[in-house]
């Protein structure tokens, strides 16, 4: 029986290690905590109530009661065939499944802890701006874009006026008309959402104010979303752009013997090269779990992603043009809003007209348009406007394909 050991017990651990036993390995989880986390979903339930528990992660249950586990223990490095912890131990195993997860980016803007400012980088921090926002009359919430939603949608329900400045967005930012949808459906329920960058918090005991792009804008409390990066975990194999474990489609580092999934892994032969896993930790949790175990899964090179906010649902296939961008691939952008609260947005090569991003806002009860064939990686704007089966024919992605080919003759 090949022995496995799995570093780091949350949610791709956990599933590396139900698949290690459905395929007869011996697998065994340690992790640096003594006891878990709420779950992260849970996290934004504690704004509208902050002395709960929080609600379990939907999905089914994961079981793995056979598995052993050690707690309280922290891997520094990893090598082939074993991991070091950080009171000297050493464990040993036929192969390793590296499944750590990310950590926040510590923010930069200054006056960050004061009073009256919170960053949201754990579930107690979660709980005290819960409280805290009872008695605010105004909250300004700053960081990244798809989180701040969230946080701005449950504080907006307690009556709070409520403002969103976006610095960045992960794990995509959203095409214009996407934006447009989502904007308006913020100010439907008095949440202004601005771009922006905030520099200082200012005030004399506690947070009163920001300076963001020159301009001071008044606040009750601060609440600032931090960016999530992966965790490093040493000599595991090649890192990728943004510090974590670079993996094949099979979940592989380049150390043999080691896999990695989750929120410490980079995806590399995906588009764009180093995509991190965070938002895909159970599937590919699974997948590293069952290639440790000896089996061949390989994993779509396209990564998806969904977030249900303000009664809408956006998802996305793929990258953004302005990521794309930054890394010099030469691509195209279309998008359009086809309706008051639905917009369609696609990124293709210019050259080929290949389809690599598409993303569809809509709203949520809706029976979804599916970005069916547009998160194959193989789709071209001609495949989707004429002869892409699967989703709807009314769907807004045919659609927009139809409106990417009047403005591009390649195809
Ligand atoms: C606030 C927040 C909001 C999020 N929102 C979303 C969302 O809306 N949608 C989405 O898709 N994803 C979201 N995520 C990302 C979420 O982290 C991932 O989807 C998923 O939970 C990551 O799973 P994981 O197994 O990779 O990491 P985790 O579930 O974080 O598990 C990592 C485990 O490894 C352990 N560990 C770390 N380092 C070591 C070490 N050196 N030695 C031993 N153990 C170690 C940790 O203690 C932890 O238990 C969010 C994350 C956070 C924190």
């Amino acid at each position: 029986m090949s022995r496995v050991l799995i570093v780091g017990g949350g949610t791709a651990g956990t599933a590396a290690a139900e698949e290690c036993a459905m395929q007869g390995a011996d697998a065994m989880i340690i992790d640096r905590l003594e006891e878990p986390e709420p779950p992260w979903a849970s996290w934004p339930d504690f704004l509208s109530s902050p002395e709960g528990q929080g609600r379990a992660v939907s999905g089914p249950v994961t079981r793995v009661d056979a598995c052993a586990s050690v707690r309280g223990t922290e891997i520094i490095a990893v090598r082939k065939g074993e991991a070091v912890a950080s009171n000297g131990s050493l464990f040993r195993a036929d192969s390793l499944v590296l499944a750590a997860g990310s950590r926040f980016e510590p923010p930069v803007a200054q006056g960050l802890r004061k009073p009256g400012s919170f960053v949201l980088d754990s579930a107690a921090r979660y709980k005290e701006l819960g409280s805290a926002s009872a008695s605010a009359d105004r909250i300004l919430i700053c960081g990244e874009g798809a989180r701040g939603l969230q946080v701005a949608e449950r504080l907006s329900v307690r009556g709070t006026k409520v403002s969103l400045m976006v610095s960045c967005w992960q794990p995509a930012k959203p095409s214009p008309p996407v934006l447009e949808v989502i904007s308006d459906a913020a100010r439907a329920r008095g949440i202004s959402l601005v771009t922006g960058r905030v520099h200082r918090v200012v005030g004399l005991a506690r947070a009163e104010a920001v300076i963001a792009g020159g301009e001071v804008v008044p606040c009750g409390a601060l609440a600032f979303v931090p960016r999530r990066i992966p965790v490093t975990v040493p000599l595991a194999g090649l890192l990728g752009r943004s510090g974590g474990v670079m993996v094949d489609r099979c979940l592989r580092a380049s150390v043999p013997g080691v896999f990695a999934a989750g929120g410490c892994a980079e995806l590399d032969g995906s588009l764009p090269p180093g995509v991190a896993l965070d938002g895909e930790a159970r599937l590919t949790g699974r997948a590293a779990g069952a290639n440790s175990a000896g089996a061949n899964v390989r994993i779509s090179a396209v990564r998806s992603w969904c977030l249900t906010v303000f009664g809408l649902r956006w998802s996305r296939a793929g990258p953004d043009a302005t990521t794309c961008g930054s890394l010099g691939m030469d691509l195209r952008a279309i998008g359009r809003r086809w309706h008051e609260d639905s917009a369609c947005g696609l990124v293709y090569e210019r050259n080929t007209g290949r389809v690599i991003g598409a993303e569809v806002v809509e709203p949520a009860g809706s029976p979804s348009a599916g970005l069916g064939c547009s998160a194959s990686g193989s789709a071209t704007l001609k495949s989707l406007a004429y002869g892409c089966t699967g989703s709807s024919d009314i769907s807004a992605i045919s659609d927009t394909a139809r409106l990417g080919l009047t403005s591009w003759s390649g195809c």
